[in-house]
């Protein structure tokens, strides 16, 4: 048996990045591996301006777990196989404490390959998605556990491996999607980036139509140059990682509070 870690920063980014794999491990090879997903966050604030602000919060995190926990059942992940770390949405810090708390789920659970948002070349530059990869990176290369997993970076713009699927499994994507409600003003609007995506990734693939891109991170001597990507994808995130987008529009008097205890709550 493998064991399969999805790291996301929140609930619904796995759904839009790795639905298709997740769905051949967890439902067409059914009991061959073990999934665990891995929520940073709940996304307790994710939803678009002040007018919602009355739901941001507890009541928020409750309802969106509800919905990954619907989305994972489709993917036949059990509601034990979900794991949160217990991080504020839009506050997911690069820092010592996150490293440990990052190295310590993979020491415990040890899986044999992890997936992470790209923390570098992405398209999706939310610092919670980024910190994330970039955690789980850091773990793995600076050897903080004692053994290495394989790691695959989804959301990227430098895909090396790619995980091919029919127009048909289309669908899928549609249902895992319409589990969380909270989220459809965004995702309806995601669509549009993950299909071209998908189509792009398929023509990469070479004879199929769609596929989903993963970037599988190498570790050891020579890793920093075949981790780097083309010279394009280079100059273009550093640019784009400049620009202030996907910011969560907080409530003020939350965002101070937060911002004055943003460490772990669970
Ligand atoms: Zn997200």
């Amino acid at each position: 048996m493998t064991k399969y870690a999805f790291f996301q920063a929140h609930p619904d980014d796995l759904e839009i990045s790795c639905g298709q794999l997740m769905y051949h491990l967890g439902v067409r090879s059914k009991g061959i591996h073990e999934i665990r997903i891995v929520s940073v966050t709940k996304g307790e604030f994710g939803l678009p301006g002040h007018q919602y602000d009355r739901f941001k919060g507890d009541f928020l995190a409750e309802i969106r777990t509800k919905e990954l926990r619907s989305a994972a059942s489709i993917l036949n992940v059990p509601s034990e196989n979900l794991d949160f770390l217990g991080y504020t949405d839009g506050l997911v810090p690069l820092d010592r404490r996150f490293v440990g708390v990052v190295r310590d789920y993979l020491q415990n659970h040890r899986p044999d390959v992890v997936f992470a948002p790209d923390g570098l070349y992405t398209w999706y530059y939310h610092m919670d998605h980024v910190n994330t990869g970039r955690a789980v990176f850091y773990v793995i290369d600076k050897k903080l556990i004692d053994y290495q997993p394989r790691l695959y970076f989804y959301s990227t713009l430098s895909p090396n491996v790619f995980f091919p699927f029919r127009p048909e499994d289309l669908e899928l994507t549609d249902r895992l999607i319409a589990c969380h409600k909270t989220q459809i003003w965004l995702l309806h609007w995601m669509k549009h980036i993950i299909r071209p995506t998908a189509l792009f990734a398929g023509l990469q693939a070479r004879g199929w139509r769609y596929a989903e891109p993963y970037r599988e991170v190498y570790f050891g001597d020579d890793s920093r140059e075949r981790n780097e990507a083309g010279f394009p994808i280079r100059v273009f995130t550093h640019f784009f990682s400049g620009m202030p987008f996907f910011q969560a529009k907080y409530p003020q008097e939350v965002l101070q509070k937060l911002k004055s205890e943003s460490s772990p709550k669970s």
